[in-house]
């Protein structure tokens, strides 16, 4: 009888490891297949050998209670460790003094020599960044004659788009159920293809200080909205997996239109209720988009400084709404776990071309317990090669897509640290501690494109 089990238990691992094989094969994960098929030939022996042995009672039973025992480390929920006290920032972040708005100072104007007698250590690295060719450059190293041209289209596009960010608000105004109105305005932006959705109270961290951005350069940002939803959309996985080459900006720039419009588009409709709503879109920020986002349930920040979310980890684009309209907000969940996973996986850091990502654990800045990443050392990478990299998202463990073998895999890191240890080394022995960018005619290919 006790065989019967063992050999039950040896299918069981059989088909797991075969099926997860066929979906990396059909994800184009050519070297987890293989894995997954040839580990799927060994696991079983173990059980096949027990079954013929045919082990007492008491001996198999006591092998069922451990394995009972694992598995429910992995899927029984319960609550883990906590990130605890210091995840607010003291307070708001300049928007100059990102890259963003650092990288289009021009020499000699007023803004440039201002920003750099405030901080003249950054002047150096800065003015060798600003020689490189520049991000969508044709004298980029990565310059791809074909999709260059599309990104820039793209970002040309939502240029357009930042007139609408803001716009007249209706006079009538329409009474509102907070319960309701946030309900409806997080499923119309699932129906319309946002990932998740969620509604915080709008923190006067949440906010820049200053805009930093070309034509709004130096303005205080003065918002009083009370409420902020925060919405992100899925980045293409293998468009993604090319990175740090081409299409990989070309996704990025698409999913920055897609979750734009969602935005431009949901602030609209709340204006036409008689409520002030602002969009925040690529260039057009008011917010910290990932604070916000974090704050409004959608996840945690991790080690490569992106909103890491449970469904899509880094692989998505984040936009927001802020507005004056009632909303029932959200809770903020705190989700140890992913902490807990980046704390052991570190696979971002190792595969950063610029060495921007830290090693090490979170550190207190300016009283918030995070990474930060070297974002001069990451920026320059960017401006050289012409991409904006993307390498750290594509092969974060949590960007693999959402389907039920790596729901799975999700679920256990969700709940036992044991098995976090276990997940970020199997990522490594499946995908490869470096995996190798798909290329761009392996991605034409699965598009009919070749
Ligand atoms: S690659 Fe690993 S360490 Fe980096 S953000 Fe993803 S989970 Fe965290
Ligand atoms: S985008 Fe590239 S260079 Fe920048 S932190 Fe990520 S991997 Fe490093």
């Amino acid at each position: 009888m006790t065989g019967w089990i063992f050999y039950g238990l040896a299918g069981l691992f059989f088909l797991l490891s075969q099926y997860a094989a066929i979906e990396s094969w059909r994800e184009r994960e050519g070297r987890a297949a293989r894995r997954f098929f040839v580990a799927g030939m060994h696991l079983p022996l173990p059980f096949v050998v027990l079954g013929l042995l045919d082990v007492s009672g008491a001996w198999a039973l006591g092998i069922l209670g451990v394995l009972v025992l694992v598995a429910g480390d992995m899927f029984f929920p319960r609550r883990g460790g906590t990130i605890g006290e210091g995840i607010v920032p003291r307070g708001r972040i300049d928007e100059r003094d990102t890259m963003f708005s650092r990288v289009d100072l021009v020499a000699g104007t007023r803004p440039y020599q201002a920003y750099y007698h405030r901080h003249p250590g950054r002047k150096k690295g800065d003015d060798r960044l600003r020689a490189n060719p520049g991000l969508l450059s044709s004298a980029a190293s990565f310059y791809d004659p074909h999709i260059f041209p599309a990104a820039r289209a793209n970002f040309e596009l939502i240029e357009y788009n930042r007139a609408y960010v803001d716009g007249e608000v209706a006079e009538q105004q329409l009474s509102v159920d907070p319960c309701f109105l946030a309900r409806y305005l997080k499923q119309l932006a699932r129906k319309y293809g946002a990932v998740s959705v969620g509604i915080t109270r709008l923190q006067d961290y949440h906010l820049y200080s200053y805009r930093g951005r070309r034509h709004h350069y130096g303005e205080p940002v003065d918002n009083d909205h009370g409420y902020a939803l925060a919405l992100t959309v899925e980045m293409d996985h293998d468009y993604v997996r090319n990175a740090p080459y081409a299409l990989s900006v070309l996704e990025s720039s698409r999913q920055y239109i897609r979750s734009g419009l969602l935005a431009l588009w949901l602030a609209r409709i709340i204006r036409d209720m008689g409520y002030a709503a602002r969009a925040h879109i690529d260039g057009e920020y008011e917010v910290v988009c990932p604070l916000v986002a974090r704050d409004a349930g959608l996840g945690e920040i991790g080690r490569m400084g992106l909103l890491m979310t449970p469904e899509l980890g880094p692989r998505v684009r984040i936009a927001v709404v802020t507005t004056s309209a009632p909303l029932q907000v959200d809770d903020r969940q705190e989700r140890y776990s992913m902490i807990d996973f980046c704390l052991k996986c570190r696979k971002c850091a190792d595969v950063c071309p610029s060495r921007a990502i830290p090693f090490g654990g979170r550190e207190n800045i300016d009283g918030v317990w995070r990474w930060q990443i070297d974002q001069q050392a990451c920026f320059t990478y960017w401006t050289r090669t012409g991409t904006d990299c993307a390498r750290c998202m594509s092969v974060c463990p949590f960007s693999h897509p959402n389907t039920p073998l790596h729901n799975l895999v999700r679920q256990g890191i969700n709940h036992s640290g044991l098995f976090r240890t276990f997940a970020a080394r199997m990522d490594d022995f499946a995908y490869g501690r470096k995996p190798k960018p798909l290329t761009r005619t392996e991605v034409m290919r699965a598009e009919g494109l070749d």
